[in-house]
């Protein structure tokens, strides 16, 4: 995958921050009024450099708001000329980020629903093109990096070098605590190949609801992520968008102050530290063997079962395996849905080697 050499500007440069970059604001602007005040509360937390709302609202449902639109605009205008915050909205099309940039919107961020599309993303490529505008591309609906990592390329392309990831999680079909799960693999992934990328959580569209936002909030600090991006209403119990997670100011100047900014690593000159990863270290080969070990006598199995023309899987003997598998990592203090990945993913490499075996020997036959 692409990505590595990509040139940004850092977040420090555009932006003036004191460590953590924070966004916050509504899902939707859906009054004047609802915006100052919202902004007016943010303001005197004194901690938020990027006021955030939404202005056309990308809904699943045709009944539902649909945003305010461009009168919006004028009101976040007012926000910025009054409360002296960066603005953000997110664009969907070429002519939102033209009506955007003629209201001196900041930052546009492209969302979940328009990453996935390619047209689309190259559409506002083009459209930004030769402005000093920052966008952040949010990652798309679906687990999948290398849409996500194309669409900052398409943007990156267009000459934006003040360029940002969004985390918001993604669709996940098993039922989670949150409303998209965070799949925390996936930005780190996508940091490694990209380390200069800024990459900005979103706890409230991973969360759902308030409740996990806390926990979201400090795990994205723990891993070394750059900024977060909140959903704070005035009155959140009357939002028209998103009711159910988005913190009212006094929730929101709560949570910011129990973060916990722990330090970051950059040398490795901590013994203790070094000790423990080389336990690790040696942790992991050991786990490397046992499943190199444990493949070649799947392979042993495919084996036979293809002499004796018996099924690759059979579904009786994997629903035992996990129920045992997950007994007896619980019973070592294992996470039954860690393990339940965990085996699942063996069990599909084992299944796809005994295909393998199952395939090149009809091809001799
Ligand atoms: C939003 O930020 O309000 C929004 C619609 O987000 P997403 O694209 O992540 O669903
Ligand atoms: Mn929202």
């Amino acid at each position: 995958m692409e990505c590595k050499e990509l040139e940004i500007i850092p977040l420090r440069q555009w932006i003036h921050l004191d460590g953590f970059l924070l966004i916050a604001g509504p899902c939707s602007a859906e009054s004047e009024n609802q915006l100052l005040e919202t902004a007016q509360a943010l303001r005197s937390s004194g901690k938020v450099q990027i006021f955030r709302a939404g202005i056309w609202k990308p809904r699943t449902h045709p009944a539902g708001f649909e945003g305010k639109g461009e009168e919006a605009l004028k009101w976040l205008r007012n926000v910025k000329q009054l409360m002296d915050f960066m603005t953000a909205v997110e664009v969907g099309s070429p002519r939102h980020v033209e009506l955007a940039l003629e209201n001196q919107v900041d930052v546009l961020w492209i969302g979940a629903r328009t990453t996935v599309n390619p047209f689309m993303v190259s559409e506002i490529a083009q459209a930004v093109k030769g402005s000093d505008v920052a966008v952040m591309v949010k990652n798309p609906v679906n687990p999948d990096l290398d849409s996500w990592v194309g669409a900052i390329e398409r943007i990156h392309q267009a000459g934006i070098k003040k360029l940002a990831a969004i985390h918001r999680g993604f669709f996940f079909f098993h039922k989670t605590p949150w409303r998209n799960a965070p799949m925390w693999e996936i930005p780190i992934e996508l940091k490694r190949i990209c380390p200069c990328l800024p990459i900005i959580v979103d706890p409230s569209h991973i969360c759902g609801k308030t409740d996990l936002i806390r926990d979201i909030s400090q795990k994205a600090l723990d891993l070394e992520m750059d900024g977060l991006m909140i959903e704070v209403h005035i009155h959140p119990e009357q939002a028209l968008t998103d009711g159910e997670q988005q913190l009212n100011p006094i929730e929101f100047d709560d949570l910011i102050k129990h973060l916990i900014i722990r330090q970051k690593i950059n040398n490795l000159d901590d013994d203790t530290l070094e000790r423990l990863r080389l336990e690790v270290d040696e942790l992991d080969q050991e786990l490397i063997e046992i499943l190199a070990r444990r493949m070649a006598m799947i392979d042993e199995i495919g084996h036979y079962k293809n002499q004796n023309h018996l099924t690759i899987l059979q579904i009786k003997r994997w629903q035992q395996m996990l129920t045992d598998r997950l007994e007896s990592g619980s019973q070592l203090g294992l996470d039954k849905e860690f393990m339940h990945r965990l085996f699942q993913l063996v069990h599909d490499e084992s299944i796809r080697r005994q295909q393998r075996i199952f395939n090149s020997n009809k091809s001799k036959e």
